[in-house]
Formats: C-alpha cells, structure tokens, sequence
C-alpha cells in the first residue's frame, strides 16, 4: 500500500431529504442569480419546475444532455449557457446530465450544482468523459470537478428498481477497483468498503419498497463514497473492458458495469484474494467473483452481454481492442484470460 493520502476534494456536499427545494439557497451563497437548469430530454419537465420554482435567479432550463457526452451537444448547450449568460450551472439527473454540465464547467469554469438522480457518482469527480466522431476520451481537470452536490433521497425514489441495482453495481464497480488500486491509501480503501457496504446493506431494501427514503439515502451515501474513491485512485481492468464494450459495442454504461463487474473481480482475485477478500466477507463467501455474482443475481441484475445485445462474434474484436493498449492490472493481462472473462460475461455463467 501507498503512502497514506489523505482524500479532500473541496467539494460541499450535502444528503437530505427534500434539500432540492433549498437549491435557492446555495446558488445565492456562491455569490450566482443566473443559474442554468440542464438535464435529459426524458427529465425535462422536472428541469422545468425546478427553473420556475427557482423564479429570478435562474436564466431557464437547457435539456439537451445526452449519454457520453457527444461534442455536438456540448457545442450547443456552450452557445446557451453565453447566449442567457448564466452565472452557474445546476444539473439534476444522472451520469450524463453531470456529464454535460462538466464540459460546459471546462470551457467556462462556472461553478456547478449537481444533484444527482443515479448512482454513477460522476458529481464526485474531476473526471470528463466525452465523445466526438464515435470516440470517447477521457480527461482529469480540476475545473470539472462540481463546487457542491445535493443528494436529495427523494428524487432517486422513481429510479425504477432495474436502473437502481444496475447503476448501484455501477458504483460499487469504482469502489472494487479502488481496493486494489496501485495508488490506493488507508483513506481510499475505507472510503471504498464503506461504499461498498451501503450498496449490499441497502440494495435489497431498495428493491423491497423502492420508496424507502433511510435505503435511498443510504445507496446516495454509497454512491459518493464509490465516486469519490473513483476521482482519488487509478482505476484497472474492469473500468478498461467497460469503456470498450460502452464505447465500441454501444452498450449501455450501467447494465455492462453490472455484468462485468463480478468477472473482473474473478480475474483479479486470483492475484490480489487478500485484498478483495474484505469483499466476500461483507457477501458471506471468499469467493468475492462469485459472490458479488451471486448478490447481482438475487437482486435482479442483468447477467449476460449476449442479453444486452452484443453478438456473439463480437467476443474476439472485443478482446482484441482490451488487449491492445496495455494498462496496469493486479494481474497480467492475457489474451485467454480476457477472452474466457468475455465469453462467461457474454454467457451470463458464474465467474471462474
Ligand atoms: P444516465 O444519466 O443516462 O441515466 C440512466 C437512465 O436513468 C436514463 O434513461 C435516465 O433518464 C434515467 N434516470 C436517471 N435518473 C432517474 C430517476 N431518478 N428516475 C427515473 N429514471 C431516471 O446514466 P448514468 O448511468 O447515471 O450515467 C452514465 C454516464 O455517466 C456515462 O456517460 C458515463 O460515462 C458517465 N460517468 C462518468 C463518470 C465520471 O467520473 N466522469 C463516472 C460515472 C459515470
């Protein structure tokens, strides 16, 4: 293990219930009185309602963001945010609408308001994923990083329950990786198993009565925890195979995290057990692969690549673009070992 960095993201966060409508309150503390609403098409209407509610000090709503952040997309939300000359930005949505107001934060550092409606933990990173011409990149600026989160537990209660265990998966994917990662501390790896133990606490109360407000507070708490590990430490195989599934399959983000989140954890335990074994311990079997497998299964999660679109005779390419560029991994990358993962991932069968 590393030095012991101590993880401050200057970041103001805040989990409570109903704190949405006290959002007037944080843009006027940050000096702002031209905030811009952005989010989804699909959330456009409650964009909308937070912009009225929000009265003088907002310049409207931009409901434009898409998935990977498209360029294109942020070219046009750019000319808006200029065009009302907005003072701040508050994205309300998941992964993607943070996404945008993150592109929109590097090329004008306005400061940002997220308040996030999935776990994907975005708001808590100085990361930017972005697409152009079919390919996504990747940067780490300190300028995208959000000034403050809301963690409202009332807007996560409409999260159906497939997108809530596939986009919990999703986060608990930043915290596996983040235990054993190169550049991991005592602070990131108790950041990490807190995370991990606010999803496989609360997950399964989750989807008993999706409206429980204690659970979906909880799995906002994972949620952070899991994103802020994901901004602090370097992450291995599992985030390198999703990237290219998401990015060469067009697959969705959430669901392949999902499937391949278990085998991952089986490749790599084969060189680091002590370190995932904190892991099984919270799921009762050592087996973490199998365990963490186990678990996604009871609660409904989609196992199989197949299921989720991708063809068969795409395994090979599949393998190809992992292995190209090499990356660090706590286990060496194979050829066989990467094609074996994608073919049970691919399958739906327990990890080996
Ligand atoms: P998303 O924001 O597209 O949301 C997924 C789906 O859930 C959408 O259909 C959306 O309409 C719906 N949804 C969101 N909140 C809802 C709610 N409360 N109720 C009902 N439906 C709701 O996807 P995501 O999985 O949150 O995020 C994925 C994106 O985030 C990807 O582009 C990924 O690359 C990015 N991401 C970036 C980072 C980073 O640090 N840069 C980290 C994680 C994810």
């Amino acid at each position: 293990m590393g030095i012991n960095k101590h993880l401050a993201t200057n970041q103001s966060v805040h989990f409570r219930a109903g704190i949405r409508n006290e959002l007037d309150i944080f843009i006027k503390e940050i000096g702002c009185s031209r905030a811009l609403v952005l989010s989804t098409p699909g959330h456009a209407d409650a964009a909308r309602d937070l912009a009225e509610k929000l009265g003088s000090i907002t310049v409207g709503a931009f409901t434009g963001a898409k998935m990977h952040t498209p360029v294109e997309v942020t070219a046009k939300a750019l000319e808006h945010a200029k065009h009302v000359n907005a003072d701040c930005l508050v994205s309300v949505g998941g992964g993607s609408t943070t996404g945008l107001s993150k592109a929109i934060a590097l090329h004008t550092d306005l400061p940002q308001i997220i308040i996030p409606t999935t776990y994907a933990g975005s708001e808590a990173t100085p990361i930017l994923g972005q697409t152009e011409d079919g390919i996504k990149t990747t940067i780490k600026d300190d300028r995208v990083l959000p000034e403050i989160i809301l963690y409202d537990p009332e807007l996560v209660v409409t999260l159906p329950s497939h997108l809530s265990v596939s986009s919990g998966l999703n986060a608990m994917a930043h915290s596996v990786e983040g235990l054993y990662a190169k550049d991991r501390s005592d602070d990131s790896t108790q950041i990490a198993m807190d995370g991990l133990q606010y999803f496989v606490s609360s997950l399964p109360d989750v989807l008993v009565n999706p409206e429980n407000i204690k659970a979906r507070e909880d799995t906002l708490r994972g949620a952070w925890a899991c994103g802020t590990v994901l901004g602090n430490v370097g992450m291995a195989l599992h985030h390198k195979l999703c990237h290219t599934l998401g990015g060469s399959f067009d697959l969705p983000h959430a669901e392949t995290h999902a499937i391949i989140l278990p085998h991952a954890i089986a490749y790599n335990a084969l060189a680091v057990p002590d370190l995932l074994e904190p892991l099984g311990a919270m799921l009762n079997n050592r087996d973490t692969g199998k365990a963490v497998w186990e678990f996604a299964k009871s609660l409904g999660a989609p196992l199989s690549l197949g299921e989720l679109g991708m063809k068969e005779g795409d395994i090979n390419l599949a393998v190809d673009i992992a292995v190209t560029n090499p990356y660090w991994n706590p286990r060496e990358i194979t050829r066989d070992g990467i094609h074996q993962l994608l073919r049970n991932a691919w399958a739906g069968s327990v990890p080996e």
